[in-house]
């Protein structure tokens, strides 16, 4: 396989090969047409298996299509990851002048409400500092048309008994969205996670 044969637009394509990526790892050529498809997706993968650009590029294919509010949030355990997320994100999404923003905490909320609402294209973000944002009633809602939630690491941010965050994010994202879990091992958290999930889930295993 290809990224070519994924069904990834040009920009990508040419972005993949800038960044010496040349030719998808299993779970990128596995979960990528999924995506691009409009499918909900488990996949099990650990970290250095290329998870991050398996969903990262297809949401920013579907963005640069279509850049309306904001259009993704991904949610992951914690600051270090959520920085390194967002560089992969910048260098992806480097031709398409994508606006990025990161939401941790340790960090001066007003700011980040500020950076919310200047309709970033993705936010990145820590299940309690999202959740605590979501819950102001001074930020709009800015996450009323959000086409994607992705959970990174989705079994330490369940394990880390989040439920309550996750529940805020799920109720203040459309249901008509796209989620994607991405997680290194199956936990019982993450069945219950997937049989909320309006559309049918594919499931990837490596
Ligand atoms: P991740 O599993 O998302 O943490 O990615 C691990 C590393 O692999 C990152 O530094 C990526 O830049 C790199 N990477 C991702 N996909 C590919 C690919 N198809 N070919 C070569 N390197 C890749």
């Amino acid at each position: 396989t290809t990224f070519a044969d994924l069904g990834l637009a040009q920009w990508a394509l040419q972005t993949c090969k800038e960044l010496g990526m040349r030719k998808p790892t299993p779970v990128q050529s596995h979960c990528i047409p999924k995506i691009l498809a409009g499918r909900d997706v488990l996949g099990l993968a650990q970290t250095g298996s290329g998870k991050t650009a398996a969903f990262a590029l297809p949401i920013l294919h579907r963005l640069s299509k279509d850049p309306f509010g904001v259009f993704a949030l991904v949610v992951t355990p914690t600051r270090e990851l959520a920085y390194q997320l967002a560089e992969q994100f910048r260098a992806l999404g480097s031709c398409l002048h994508l606006r990025c923003v990161v939401v941790v905490g340790g960090m001066d909320m007003l700011n980040q409400a500020q950076s919310l609402m200047s309709r970033p294209h993705v936010v990145i973000a820590t299940p309690g500092r999202i959740k605590v944002l979501l819950e102001n009633p001074d930020i709009p809602p800015v996450f009323s048309k959000t086409r994607f939630l992705v959970l990174d690491e989705a079994d330490r941010v369940l394990d880390v008994g989040f439920q309550e965050e996750l529940s805020v994010i799920f109720r203040c994202l459309p249901k008509d969205r796209q989620t994607l879990l991405f997680s290194a091992t199956m936990t019982s958290e993450l069945e219950t996670l997937l049989e909320l999930s309006a559309n049918k889930a594919y499931f990837y295993e490596a």
